[in-house]
């Protein structure tokens, strides 16, 4: 299988010298869901914000579906969606509004039909009309899902999907982030927790010091993880 994703020797220093990410090197295959497990400050969103052209990379190349991200951010945009770590919505904004503001951004026409049914796949439809400040934080947080997938992307960032919301709202997403595989999407999310990585992902990539310790199939990484000192190692 081809990858979708290809970092090769990927490092950032930040102004003031710190320095959040060492040598990545990391391949990702189309349809593949890859973990990003890591603690607080491991430089998981700073990987993932220079692949998504926030970031600049101090040194290193990445790749989404051919296209130099580091070099020129333009081609890739369009193959790449982002769901950021905070909610950051209009809130007088009504949810359909959301997403067709956000397609035209990628400059594309308005597809009614393409809209609804992703609304529909995250169980928003009925929602659409609603501003999204009457939404609960869980449906906050699929219209960010759905506004990452409007202009279609092949290529899903989740940053941080779960954090600090309870086990339903948790379970939920997972079924989410499994229907977008089905649909045939990539994608790579971060996360500080191992079941999540255990309960979702194809592939894991443990991310700590701005280091890619390793990545590894899930199944083995979780029969490793029964070795104590490893899942010591990991915390
Ligand atoms: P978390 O799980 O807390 O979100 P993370 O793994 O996503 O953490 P990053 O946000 O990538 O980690 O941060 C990695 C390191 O880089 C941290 O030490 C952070 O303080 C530092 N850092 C991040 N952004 C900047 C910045 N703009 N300037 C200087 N240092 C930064």
């Amino acid at each position: 299988m081809a990858a979708i994703l290809s970092v090769q020797n990927l490092s950032k220093q930040y102004d003031g010298g710190f320095q959040a990410l060492k040598n990545v090197n990391l391949e990702i295959d189309e349809g593949e869901i890859l973990a990003l497990l890591g603690p607080n400050g491991a430089g998981k969103t700073t990987l993932i914000s220079i692949i998504c052209g926030l970031v600049n990379a101090s040194s290193g190349t990445a790749k989404v579906g051919g296209f130099d991200v580091v070099g020129d951010f333009r081609q890739a945009r369009s193959l790449i969606g982002l769901v950021p770590q905070e909610i950051a919505l209009e809130p007088f904004q009504t949810v359909i509004d959301a997403l067709r503001f956000t397609r035209g951004l990628f400059g594309k026409r308005n597809d009614p039909a393409l809209l609804q049914s992703i609304l529909e796949k995250l169980s928003l439809w009925d929602k659409k009309d609603a501003k999204t400040m009457e939404l609960s934080g869980g449906m906050k947080r699929r219209v960010l899902i759905a506004k990452a997938l409007c202009h279609e992307p092949r290529v899903l960032f989740l940053d941080e999907p779960t954090a600090g919301v309870d086990v339903e709202l948790r379970k939920e997403m997972w079924d989410v982030v499994r229907q977008l595989k089905q649909d045939g999407v990539t994608i790579i999310l971060t996360t500080h927790y191992i079941e999540e990585a255990e309960a979702i992902a194809d592939r894991v990539g443990v991310i700590r010091g701005g280091e890619l310790l390793l990545v590894e199939e899930k199944e083995r990484l979780m029969q490793r993880m029964g070795q104590r000192q490893l899942r010591v190692e990991l915390m």
